[in-house]
């Protein structure tokens, strides 16, 4: 086939199998957080696609990122969250 170019659809399922002993994941396998993007194992955040009701867009996933590194520094700083 002669083509310009090609996208390949890889799929949406999140590689989250390594984690699933670790973290709380949805039924798809996405990472539930709480509202500071916290997961179920303190101190260990999540952000973007992976993220159990992300909206999975970049421009989410790129605030995601903001908001995660805030809030794993602020965990760092105090060694909780609030
Ligand atoms: C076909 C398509 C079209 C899209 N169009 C739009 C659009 O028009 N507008 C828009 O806003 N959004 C669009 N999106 C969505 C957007 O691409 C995503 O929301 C965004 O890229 C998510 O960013 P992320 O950093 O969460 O994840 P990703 O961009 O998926 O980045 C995750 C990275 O982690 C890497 N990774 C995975 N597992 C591991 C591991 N175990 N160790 C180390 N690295 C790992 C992956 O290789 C990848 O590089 C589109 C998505 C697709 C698939």
């Amino acid at each position: 086939m002669n083509l310009d170019g090609v996208f390949i659809f890889v799929g949406l399922t999140p590689s989250t199998d390594y984690l699933r002993n670790l973290l709380e994941t949805d039924e798809s396998g996405h990472i539930k957080t709480d509202i500071n993007l916290q997961t179920s194992e303190k101190g260990i955040f999540a952000a973007g696609d992976i993220r159990a009701n992300s909206a999975s867009q970049l421009i989410s996933s790129a605030g995601d990122g903001a908001t995660a590194a805030i809030n794993a520094k602020k965990y760092i700083s105090k060694g909780k969250m609030s």
